[in-house]
């Protein structure tokens, strides 16, 4: 498709699912109708009407509890429309609702009819209003209906968001133990979505199957938005699962599919057994992001499906693309995240005062329209995050000649278990909570498939005693799955780093658990 002038100016997501044609696929799922981007638009309009009437309006944040598929993907779109949209990890349990629904000052909460999440209760309790999402299984995959009680009085600010309102919110796992907001507005994800399709030359004949969770920045902009801009579709999963990828290739017939190094290697396990499903469904490009992709992954994988594999740099604050490998001709450098795809990317000296060369090691800082401008309601984590109008991503890095990125480490402390970002921090405050624990950190040890994997060193009180599953489960009751620590060392004291310090980084060399 050619870059018609109103599929570049995109600042709206309402503008940017004007570029399918009317009988377009937009979203698709199994054993179902696919919804056209005639009836998206028809939804987004209904929905920004409905959430009206209850009370709900621009910039009003309405979190969104489902499961994976197409009505998660097509609440996203529809809700961002005329609010901001605030999906959260429906493995979340009660304690993290309460602090995501609390922090992010919702005005409602979007679960499905029937649906038994945790979630219920912790919003009833603030006092956030439920709607319900009613899905009709013979109707288009993604089309719904919202339901709840009609407010008294309109909200502030009725109609359409603007290129300046806030889509999305996320939270990002910080050096602190609280999550930071992340306000994307609708200016950002579509200058995004529209860096990934340029990226990856999406257009009306793509089709990308979503494995990736759409509580995350990666599915959502990635797999979703940059397909819609594009007047392309997206194929809905109810999420990864490794023994259904090749059957839901077949019945998908994608060109494409995006998702962390885990899912490509636990693809690439299966794939021996379904090579006449690789061969009979051709993919253009395999793409991957959110964690490092080790080069004989991707060689493999390039063999296997016969398709360029095009590792991404992605980060919330970013709305997710920073930089990308480039399509063939132009190569790809393995173990590199390639070149700006997007934003500005370039090297700061670690302490923020200069802009370092090519082939000098120092901090990945970013600018470009795709950026947050700024946690919401955070003035300290601000003053860090930016420096002379960069943002600074946390990550260590170096271009080469070339301009090819290659991430060489992390300057935050954030725990990368493939893909999923979990902040130590918060997982020791939780373990400090246990009354046989007087002293907790948290560390990443090595993995062969996840690249890292949560764990904690414990000192216990005087006296006290606990076993690692006593702790395990204590942390389960409170923490969603992925942050609970694989393997808990009990020691008499915590070794310090140099300075005096607890330090995490280099804490599992010492301990002899990085090999
Ligand atoms: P998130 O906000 O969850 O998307 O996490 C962003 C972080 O993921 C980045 O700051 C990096 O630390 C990491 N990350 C994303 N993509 C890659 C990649 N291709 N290689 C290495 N690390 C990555």
């Amino acid at each position: 498709m050619n870059e018609g002038p109103e599929m570049s100016a995109a600042t709206t997501i309402l503008d940017l699912v004007a570029a399918g044609r009317d009988d377009a696929v937009a979203i698709a799922a199994s054993g179902r109708p696919a919804l056209t981007f005639a009836g998206l638009r028809r939804l987004a309009g209904d929905t920004v009407a409905r959430l009206n009437r209850l009370g709900i309006g621009r910039n009003d944040a309405v979190a969104i509890v489902l499961p994976n598929g197409p009505e998660m993907a097509a609440a996203f779109v529809a809700v961002a429309c005329g609010a901001t949209t605030a999906p959260l990890n429906p493995g979340y349990r009660a304690d993290e609702f309460d602090f995501y629904l609390g922090d992010l000052d919702a005005r409602a909460l979007i679960v499905e009819r029937g649906s038994a999440s945790p979630a219920i209760a912790v919003a009833t309790a603030r006092g956030v209003p439920i709607v319900e999402l009613v899905a009709d299984p013979s109707a288009p995959a993604g089309s719904f209906t919202l339901e709840g009680t009609a407010a008294a009085a309109p909200p502030a600010a009725a109609g359409p968001a603007r290129p300046d309102d806030v889509a999305l919110v996320l939270h990002t796992s910080g050096t602190t133990s609280r999550p930071k907001i992340v306000p994307l507005s609708h200016r950002n994800v579509c200058a995004s979505a529209r860096n990934i399709r340029v990226a990856l030359a999406l257009t009306a004949s793509d089709r990308c199957l979503n494995i990736m969770p759409l509580f995350h920045i990666h599915g959502l902009i990635a797999a979703v938005l940059s397909s819609l801009g594009a007047g392309g579709s997206v194929f809905c999963t109810p999420g990864f699962n490794a023994l259904r990828f090749f059957a839901q290739l077949a019945e998908a017939r994608p060109t494409w599919y995006t998702a962390v190094p885990t899912m490509h290697q636990a693809i690439l396990a299966r794939a021996e057994r379904n090579k006449e499903a690789i061969a009979a469904n051709p993919l253009r490009l395999i793409r991957s992001s959110s964690a490092s992709l080790p080069p004989q992954v991707m060689r493999a994988l390039e063999e296997t499906f016969g398709v360029p594999v095009i590792e991404s740099y992605g980060m919330t604050e970013a709305s997710h693309q920073m930089a990308s490998n480039p399509l063939p001709p132009r190569p790809r450098k393995p173990g590199t995240v390639g070149v700006a795809a997007g934003p500005e990317v370039a090297i700061m000296e670690e302490t923020g005062s200069a802009i370092l060369p090519r082939g000098a090691i120092g901090e990945v800082v970013i600018r470009g329209a795709n950026v947050t401008r700024g946690y919401a309601g955070n003035p300290e984590a601000n003053a860090k995050g930016f420096a002379d109008g960069w943002f600074r991503t946390g990550d260590q890095g170096v271009l080469d000649a070339e301009g090819y990125l290659t991430i060489t480490g992390r300057l935050k402390e954030l725990i990368n278990r493939g893909g999923e970002k979990i902040s130590p921090r918060e997982v020791d405050e939780v373990l400090m909570d246990h009354p046989a624990v007087a002293q907790a950190l948290t560390f990443s040890v090595p993995h062969d498939k996840l690249g890292e994997e949560v764990a904690a060193a414990v000192v216990l009180a005087e006296g006290a005693t606990a076993t690692e599953q006593d702790l395990k489960d204590f942390v389960s009751v409170r923490l969603a799955d992925f942050k609970v620590p694989r393997k808990v060392v009990f020691l008499p004291e915590i070794p310090k780093g140099a300075t005096g310090k607890l330090q995490r980084i280099g804490l599992a060399q010492r301990l002899g658990l990085a090999s």
